[in-house]
């Protein structure tokens, strides 16, 4: 059965984060947030209740029901919307997503922007499908919106890919958008990881977390076997996931608890994974291996099996 919080748990986990003086932050994060439901509320219903209950609200979606979603979330009010798009290549957007639609997401992302929703861009980096960045880039800066330039997370069942598709966002930036006017800025005060900023020509924002910043000082992470490779601070998020379980740890299942006052951070943004599955199934090019980090948590994804039958 796929598991959802329920509308109900929100509120509760909602006014107690409140109450207790919490990140006025609040994320509603992958999987896809959208697919959720509660009877005949959905997301709108959530972004409605957060932001009338003064918290600066964000969610990230795969886009591809914004065509569908953009003009309720814009009127519930959301402040910023963050699209997770990783190629602008069609072959290889259907090949990494596991079989998803550009041109649909292509579309919920114009309107989104059509209708004044402040968009970012989440983009995974894989090495060797980044020729497009500085396509993309140029869309960044013709629309004036916001890209984030994502590490690879590693996960254990992502672990043999992991060496050879790993390229750093230093890395992307020095050899796909050489000569390109990009002029850093001083970073805006965030938790988690330092980032370091760049502002492109006509006012758009380039951006990357530096991945040696993450904070790995807690008692869990001294002993954790994935101290090496793990690549969210302990703490960065606290993430409340579909079962009402929550945790400080992106990776660990072990670590997550129903006891919020136990982990609880006031300055750590509270993100909801709201939706026990996927619409896509994001993954390693030509194959069947999906890099995404709730991988391992008993959720529901589609099959990549028909991904690797397209010939790149
Ligand atoms: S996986 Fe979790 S507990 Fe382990 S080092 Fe990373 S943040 Fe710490």
């Amino acid at each position: 059965m796929i598991e959802r919080i329920s509308f109900e748990d929100i509120l509760k986990i909602a006014d107690w984060w409140k109450e207790s003086g919490g990140s006025s932050k609040v994320e509603i994060a992958a999987l896809e947030p959208t697919l959720w439901k509660d009877g005949d509320r959905d997301i709108c219903d959530i972004v409605k209740y957060l932001k009338e209950n003064g918290f600066i609200v964000s969610i990230t979606t795969n886009g591809s029901t914004l065509s569908k979603y953009s003009k309720s979330i814009k009127e519930a009010g959301v402040d910023l919307l963050r699209i997770s798009w990783h190629s602008l290549d069609d072959d290889v957007f259907k090949d990494i997503t596991g079989g998803g639609n550009q041109e649909i997401v292509v579309r919920g992302l114009l309107k989104s922007i059509e209708l004044g929703i402040n968009v970012k861009i989440n983009r995974v980096l894989l090495r060797g499908y980044t020729k497009d960045i500085r396509d993309k880039v140029g869309l960044i800066d013709k629309y004036k919106l916001k890209i984030k330039l994502l590490d690879l997370y590693w996960t254990p069942s992502s672990n043999d890919f992991y060496e050879k598709y790993y390229i750093s966002p230093q890395e992307v930036i020095l050899n796909e958008l050489d000569g390109f006017y990009l002029e850093k800025v001083d970073n805006i005060e965030a938790s988690g990881r330092s980032r370091v900023t760049y502002r492109t020509k006509n006012g758009g924002v380039v951006e990357y977390k530096v991945k040696e910043s993450a904070e790995k000082n807690h008692e869990y992470c001294k002993e954790c076997k994935f101290k090496d490779e793990c690549l969210e601070g302990y703490g960065d998020y606290f993430r409340v996931f579909p079962d009402s379980s929550a945790s400080l740890c992106y990776l660990r299942k072990d670590l997550a608890t129903y006891d919020y006052s136990s982990i609880f951070k006031e300055e750590t943004p509270l993100r909801f994974v709201l939706e026990g599955r996927c619409n896509f199934n994001c993954g390693f090019p030509g194959s069947k291996t999906s890099w995404c980090l709730k991988q391992g948590r008993g959720f529901s994804f589609p099959s990549r099996k028909e991904v690797i039958k397209i010939e790149l």
